[in-house]
C-alpha cells in the first residue's frame, strides 16, 4: 500500500551517477512532476573557478523564471565566480558581498 503525500510537499530525487548525466526527478503531493511545469536549475561552476562566460550565462534567464528563483541563482553564481578579478563591466557594476557588509556598517 502506497502512503499518501501531505498536500504541498515537494520531493525532489537526484540521481547523481558517476558514469552519466545528473538526473533529477520532482515529485508534487506524491506525483511526479513533469513537462512544462518542471524546471530545472543546476548551478554547477565546474572545477578552477569559473570564467566570465560561465556567469553570464548562468545569470541570464528565460522571461518565465520567476524573480526569486533567478536572485537564488544570481547569488550562488555570484559567489562562485571570482567578480574581484574579472575585467567585464558588469561585474564591476556589481556590489561585491565585501562592499554590501561595508554598506551595512555604514
Ligand atoms: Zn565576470
Amino acid at each position: 500500500m502506497r502512503r499518501p503525500a501531505p498536500p504541498g510537499r515537494i520531493d525532489v530525487v537526484v540521481d547523481r551517477d558517476p558514469d552519466a548525466d545528473t538526473d533529477v526527478t520532482v515529485y508534487l503531493d506524491g506525483a511526479k512532476v513533469t513537462g512544462s511545469r518542471l524546471a530545472v536549475h543546476v548551478v554547477d561552476p565546474g572545477a578552477g573557478g569559473p570564467d566570465h562566460e560561465w556567469f553570464n550565462s548562468t545569470t541570464t534567464h528565460a522571461a518565465d523564471v520567476p524573480e526569486a528563483v533567478a536572485d537564488e541563482i544570481d547569488s550562488l553564481a555570484q559567489g562562485y565566480h571570482d567578480r574581484h578579478a574579472c575585467r567585464d563591466a558588469r561585474c564591476r557594476a556589481l556590489p561585491l558581498a565585501d562592499d554590501r557588509t561595508a554598506d551595512n556598517l555604514l
